[in-house]
């Protein structure tokens, strides 16, 4: 069935529309059985296949693997990595910048319409670099570990400052979470997340000694019990993969496999 989808290799027959060369997001890995065309309100068209893959379990690199996700850098993992997201601030500015030319420009005008569309391609072309990177993360990390154990963070609680709200969602935690949790499930990988007043920042993830809360701006610590000096986010991701596996008497905290309650706080 899918030999009557396929004209030429970049060619497309559609019934009752007829050929169309699309550009290829990616190589389909087989032929397609259906396609669905789809506009959005850019006006864009965007083609959607269905095919049959054959499910490979890809054999983890290792055990498991703690995250810590922040604002500045989206994702520090206990071996080290850092992943930051991706820069929207050109995409920002333009935007801004149209939004007060919608402003000024007459309703029910052709320019305001070009305008809008010009504002909505803007806001596509960040959303389409944002899922990008949260789905290459999410099967890099689930991929290569066993276990992963994300720290379970309190959006809701966050949003409340403004101009955190923003970045925030542009930083698409939860997104990242259920990515995580739903190619877990895929890869039978065991997926957790930490309640977000598990101390992470405050314990030394090589002897446990526990030296307090600290400022948001020391970003490395020297440990006054086995002097190990750490980068701040990665000694957290060492102590959630480490509360995430059990090691930890405060693994009580953990939430294997159970959606945490926004503002839940253990006892
Ligand atoms: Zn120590």
């Amino acid at each position: 069935m899918s030999s009557t989808i396929y004209t030429k290799l970049d060619e497309l027959t559609l019934a009752k529309i007829g050929d169309i060369k699309p550009v290829w997001s990616r190589e389909l890995p087989t032929a397609p059985s259906s396609v669905t065309v789809i506009k959005d309100c850019a006006n864009r068209y965007f083609l959607s296949f269905v095919v049959e893959i054959e499910s490979s379990i890809v054999e983890p690199l290792n055990q498991s693997v703690g995250i810590d996700l922040g604002l500045k850098t989206f994702a520090v993992l206990s071996t080290g990595e850092k992943f930051g997201s991706p820069n929207y601030s050109k995409h920002d500015k333009k935007i801004r910048k149209l939004q007060r030319k919608l402003a000024r420009q007459k309703e029910g005008s052709r320019r305001r319409y070009r305008t809008r569309l010009k504002i909505a391609k803007l806001h596509n072309q960040i959303s389409d670099t944002r899922k990008d990177f949260l789905h290459k993360l999410s099967t890099k990390v689930v991929s290569e570990n066993q276990a992963i154990t994300l720290e379970d963070l309190n959006v809701s609680g966050m949003v409340k400052n403004k101009k955190l709200a923003r970045a925030i969602s542009r930083a698409g935690w939860r997104e990242f979470r259920m990515l995580c949790e739903a190619k877990s499930d895929k890869f039978g990988r065991t997926f957790s997340t930490l309640s977000r007043w598990e101390p992470t920042s405050q314990v030394c993830s090589r002897c446990g000694y526990k030296w307090g809360k600290l400022e948001l701006h020391i970003r490395t610590i020297t440990c006054l019990n086995c002097a190990t000096t750490h980068d701040r986010d990665e000694n957290a991701a060492k102590n959630i993969d480490q509360v995430g596996m059990g090691n930890r008497h405060d693994s009580k905290w953990t939430q294997r496999g159970r959606k945490t309650t926004e503002g839940s706080r253990p006892q």
